[in-house]
């Protein structure tokens, strides 16, 4: 986590709206009072003075003031960077916003849909100049941060586009660290079949050395069962890289028992 649980407030929020500060490298006190979160030139995250439950309602004047009309309900975080820079012809200025800076504003934007439970949506996840076309809020020219110093050739929509892509990329990896699963062994009878995964109490081999064990074909590349000589078949999971199937499943629809040893985690088909 980079950002520390105690900023989460268990609130209801609807959006996060990505800015550039149009400051210098570093936040300012004024930066601030405007962002939830601001991401410094060296990756470095501060936080702003307002809480996010500040922004639930905006009603009582007292919120993080980030985007014209569409404050309520969102979190503003921004890049520190930006100052004197020009759209046409564009000019970065003496503090352009850096890859490595904006990934981790990726970063933020992913540890908080995570933690609001938030898609990753062009509604959801956007950046200021993308609010007036995307919530048709007017936003007086705003163009924060949909220019990439480092590619300015790519349109808002491509900048758009790409940072929801690592926005949700950056989900998915750390669903997965998450849920990292556990080694355990499968057996066939004494014979082993091969490494497998315990995940959420199930334990998983490969479908491919599954069906070697079982001398059947292997499965195609984007087969969904696994069929069994029998007639029956199991449902083949894709989990990371390869394609693995549920052991006791494989078990049952064979009419065989198993047996789990929980100290050694071996899973045995009797
Ligand atoms: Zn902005």
């Amino acid at each position: 986590m980079i950002l520390d649980p105690a900023w989460l407030p268990n609130c209801s929020i609807r959006r996060v709206i990505c800015h550039w500060t149009a400051g210098a490298h570093k936040a300012s006190s004024l930066d601030k009072e405007h962002y939830h979160f601001l991401v410094e030139a060296d990756r470095k995250v501060v936080r702003g003075r307002r809480s996010i439950a500040d922004n639930v309602s905006t009603a009582d004047g007292v919120y993080a003031a980030h985007t014209k009309g569409a404050n309520t309900g969102a979190i503003g975080i921004a890049v520190c960077a930006m100052a004197g820079a020009r759209q046409s012809p564009f000019l970065a200025g003496p503090s352009p916003m850096l890859e490595s800076q904006w990934l981790r504003l990726a970063d933020v934007a992913a540890e908080l849909c995570r933690a609001y439970s938030l898609p990753v949506t062009p509604q959801t996840v956007l950046g200021h100049g993308e609010v007036q076309v995307l919530l048709g809020i007017a936003q007086e020219g705003k163009w924060d941060p949909m220019v990439l110093p480092w590619a300015p050739a790519m349109t808002l929509t491509q900048v758009g586009t790409f940072f929801r892509t690592v926005v949700q990329s950056k989900l998915q990896a750390a669903a997965e660290t998450a849920e990292a699963p556990v080694l355990a062994s499968v057996n066939l009878l004494d014979k082993k079949i091969g490494e497998g995964q315990l995940i959420n109490g199930s334990v998983y081999a490969t479908a491919a050395a599954v069906a070697a064990k079982l001398a059947l074909p292997a499965p195609a590349a984007a087969a969904t069962e696994l069929a069994l000589a029998n007639g029956t078949s199991v449902a083949i999971e894709t989990i990371g890289t390869k394609a693995w199937v549920d052991v006791v499943a494989v078990a049952t629809a064979l009419g065989r028992k198993t047996r789990w040893n929980s100290t050694t985690r071996v899973l045995t088909i009797l």
